[in-house]
């Protein structure tokens, strides 16, 4: 459960340590803003709240149905296969949110008594509080299960990837386009402190320095324009590269976001199921930014990976037999299940629902061919 909405003249501890910090440093990156309202050690929504399903803010696909967990498994076991079932292996996942997608992978697995003797799972997890849930789902999981607050210190082996809904979450700077048409001109936009008014409250600024046309930004950029650039992504993306270059591997990247680097504030915040003004009171809603599969893939071509998709979810997990296993599950479901599973299996794939915004991108090792899922 969340806390309170607090009256409007009562700010967040988070609000008060940004609000002291900018009166004596100057404005912060939009990208700074982001990082604290989600990961300040003691205030970042995801220390201090439970997002997930009807009761929390939002709610990820594999809270909604089984069976994408269910795929994803399924998915791996190929994938493990397919690097030569090594008798080791590293599966990581990035920002587990409840565990529940490890635990439905895990259990998928079952099926794979070698995949189960083999495995090393690592969980890449920030909150304490969202590490305590997940110990929750997974104590009675037979395999090592390992807590790592990054990539860096996990030993190198054989290693699979999933991150569903993690990129997201990692903060991105913004840059406006203040030039005209004959002209560009790049400002940063940033968070100060509202002076006008007398409740205070954090507003967006421009930076006074100008920046040359960001990375990655198409040269097609009207005035207006806003660009979004991920650099902890690209950060992440280098380090899968790093684990994949002596040991064979897949990471598979799953979340919201448009297939090729475009402009766009995609910028919100989201409380309680309902947008969120973005810098009222930080730490008490989720922030996020659409992914950019453009600059992903990029990222990981830089890498010397190779990349696969983005793929529709919609395409991806129809591929992987999302029907076949719907109606396995619904042979042996009472009524009230199969609708469930039904309306479940809907919002995974239909196009207003999460099918085409969510896209799946694929970074491999060399010499492993395309994956299940994706064109050939
Ligand atoms: N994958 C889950 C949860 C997504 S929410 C699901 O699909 O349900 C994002 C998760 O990433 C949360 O567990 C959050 O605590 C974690 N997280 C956010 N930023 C992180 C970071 N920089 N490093 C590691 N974990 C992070």
């Amino acid at each position: 459960m969340t806390d309170p909405v607090p009256k409007p003249d009562n700010p967040t501890p988070l609000e008060e340590i940004l609000t002291s910090l900018i009166e004596s440093h100057g404005p912060i990156r939009v990208a700074d803003f982001m990082a604290d309202a989600l990961g300040h050690p003691q205030y970042g929504y995801y220390m201090t709240n439970s997002p997930f399903g009807e009761k929390g803010d939002f709610t990820t696909a594999p809270e909604i149905s089984q069976v994408f967990g269910e795929l994803i498994g399924a998915w791996l076991i190929t994938a493990w296969e397919e690097i030569g079932a090594p008798s080791l292996f590293n599966l990581i996942e990035l920002g587990p949110g409840r565990g529940t997608l490890m635990d439905d992978i895990l259990r998928t697995a079952r099926v794979r008594p070698k995949f189960l003797k083999a495995v090393r799972v690592y969980m890449i997890e920030t909150s304490g509080r969202q590490r305590y849930e997940q110990q929750k789902k997974l104590q009675d999981a037979k395999v090592p299960v390992t807590w790592a607050t990054e990539m860096h210190d996990i030993p190198l082996a054989p290693t699979l990837i999933i991150a569903n809904e993690f990129f997201d979450c990692l903060p991105v700077r913004q840059f406006v386009h203040t030039g005209d048409k004959d002209k560009a001109c790049w400002q940063e936009r940033l968070v100060g402190v509202n002076k006008s008014s007398k409740d205070g409250g954090l507003r967006f600024l421009l930076s006074e320095e100008l920046h040359e046309i960001p990375a990655g930004a198409p040269a097609t950029a009207k005035p207006k324009d806003i660009f979004e650039v991920c650099e902890a992504a690209t950060g992440i993306v280098h380090e899968i590269g790093r684990r994949l270059q002596d040991y064979k591997g897949r990471a598979l990247i799953i979340d919201y976001g448009h297939g090729r680097s475009g402009f766009g504030d995609t910028l919100q915040a989201v409380r309680d199921h309902q947008y969120w003004p973005l810098l009222a009171k930080p730490g008490l809603a989720d922030v996020t930014a659409h992914v950019d599969f453009g600059a992903l893939a990029r990222a990981g071509r830089d890498a010397e990976l190779m990349v696969y998709g983005p793929e529709l979810q919609s395409r991806f997990l129809t591929r992987l037999g999302l029907e076949q296993r719907l109606a396995t599950l619904i042979k042996t479901a009472d009524e009230q299940v199969s609708e469930q599973l039904r309306s479940g299996a809907r919002r995974l794939v239909h196009p207003d629902e999460m099918g085409t915004l969510f896209k799946v991108l694929c970074m491999s090792s060399a010499g492993l061919g395309t994956p299940p899922g994706f064109d050939k």
